[in-house]
């Protein structure tokens, strides 16, 4: 017997639920990519996408997932044997870095934990030690979706700046854009870069990358760049260079949707509503937690993600309690990656997500919990219930 007719619903951190007036967005023709509507439709794209990174600066859409626009920051920016730092807190800057190494640069990891977030003394001290400046540039995730860390990109920004050291900032923002605060600017980032289907609710398959006046300096002398992911070919005066060929065009129908789902729900609220509902998914877990079976990977509950929370299962498999829920229930979790392989699971909470998506998912995990006679503390969902009753006002 099972209780999963109906839709599956996907508390995977990407891709993640879109919204039904997304997925119809993209129920039309294509459009004639060299007529005024496309150019318009596209203009408005890379404006907002500027406006989410809270920058003045120019912004590009790649066709291409995360690890495309991974490579797309490098090979703008970098030089065959140039030297970066890539600060681990989970999986995902040291991914980067490997692409970076893959590609000729010269990468030394700044050692962190699966268990904290990037400590930014650690990275001054590291800097104020390159008295030469050997170290080009800086990479760093904010949210690292294989630990559910979140990482304070402005004090790591504050403290590249404290050590008087030169080299640009990069930041992956994959897990967190349009979820959480991003001030390209104010933080003095020089390079973000994300994707379109975590936060941004759109289907996978865009890229995106805002490059500072900086990064736009170093373009111009880095010899790793190549045709399709050059920002100066992508200037060209004709639109269509802006993605190196055809247009994505039903993707980027899909985007305007999104984005103007996001602005009409207002930013700050969009974040409030990550707060509160990444909150719940913490209270819950910790109530588990009394069962002493699951715990919360990140020890620290401020450097804990508003958009991904990583479930230690210490010593008990995920694998029986992510097929219950998938197979039985129709909630699919994220399972444990990279070193938490086979000790953890995820529950996502980002994009497009609300009170009955996460209790109904907090829920069946009680429900397999219980099933599979995984000790556990009692009343998870109910201590979830407790803090959307108390934090969302009448
Ligand atoms: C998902 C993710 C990526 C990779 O994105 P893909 O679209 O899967 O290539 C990179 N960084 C972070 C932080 C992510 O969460």
């Amino acid at each position: 017997m099972t209780v999963r007719a109906g839709r599956e619903f996907l508390a995977i951190p990407g891709p993640t639920t879109m919204p039904d007036e997304v997925l119809q967005a993209m129920h039309r023709p294509a459009l004639d990519i060299y007529s005024r509507e496309m150019i318009e439709l596209s203009d408005s794209l890379h404006d907002d996408l500027s406006k989410l990174f809270a920058t003045k600066n120019r912004s590009y859409i790649h066709i291409a997932n995360g690890h495309g626009a991974w490579e797309a920051a490098i090979s703008n920016v970098l030089s065959r044997g140039d030297k970066i730092l890539v600060l681990e807190s989970g999986r995902f800057a040291v991914g980067w870095g490997i692409a970076a190494g893959m590609m000729g640069v010269d990468v030394e990891v700044l050692k962190g934990d699966w268990r904290r977030a990037v400590r930014p003394a650690e990275v001054e001290e590291r800097l104020r030690q390159d008295k030469e400046h050997t170290i080009k540039a800086v990479l760093v995730a904010q949210v690292d979706t294989a630990s559910g860390v979140w990482n304070d990109i402005e004090a790591i920004g504050k403290a590249i700046k404290a050590a008087g050291h030169p080299a640009l900032y990069m930041v992956d923002t994959v897990a967190s854009l349009g979820c959480m605060p991003f001030e390209m600017d104010a933080w003095g980032v020089d390079v973000a870069m994300s994707g379109s289907q975590k936060g941004l609710m759109t289907p996978p398959g865009l890229g995106f990358v805002s490059a500072s006046d900086r990064a736009r300096e170093a373009h111009k002398k880095a010899n790793l760049r190549t045709p399709y992911w050059d920002w100066t070919e992508r200037e060209g005066s004709e639109h269509y260079r802006k993605y190196a060929g055809t247009a994505p065009v039903h993707l980027l129908f899909a985007m305007r949707k999104a984005i103007d789902m996001l602005f009409a729900e207002g930013l700050e609220n969009t974040f409030q509503r990550h707060r509160l509902l990444g909150e719940a998914v913490r209270r819950a877990v910790s109530r588990w937690s009394e069962g002493q079976v699951l715990s919360i990977n990140i020890a620290e509950t401020s450097e804990r993600s508003n958009t991904v929370t990583t479930v230690m299962t210490n010593g008990y498999d995920p694998v029986p309690l992510h097929r219950y829920c998938k197979e039985k229930c129709g909630v699919v979790l994220g399972v444990g990656i990279g070193e938490l392989h086979g000790q953890a699971f995820r529950i996502a909470h980002m994009g497009h997500v609300n009170a009955p998506m996460i209790l109904g998912t907090l829920a069946v995990i009680e429900t397999a919990l219980k099933a599979l006679q995984i000790p556990h503390g009692r009343g998870g969902t109910e201590a979830a219930i407790e803090w959307l009753g108390e934090s969302v006002s009448a």
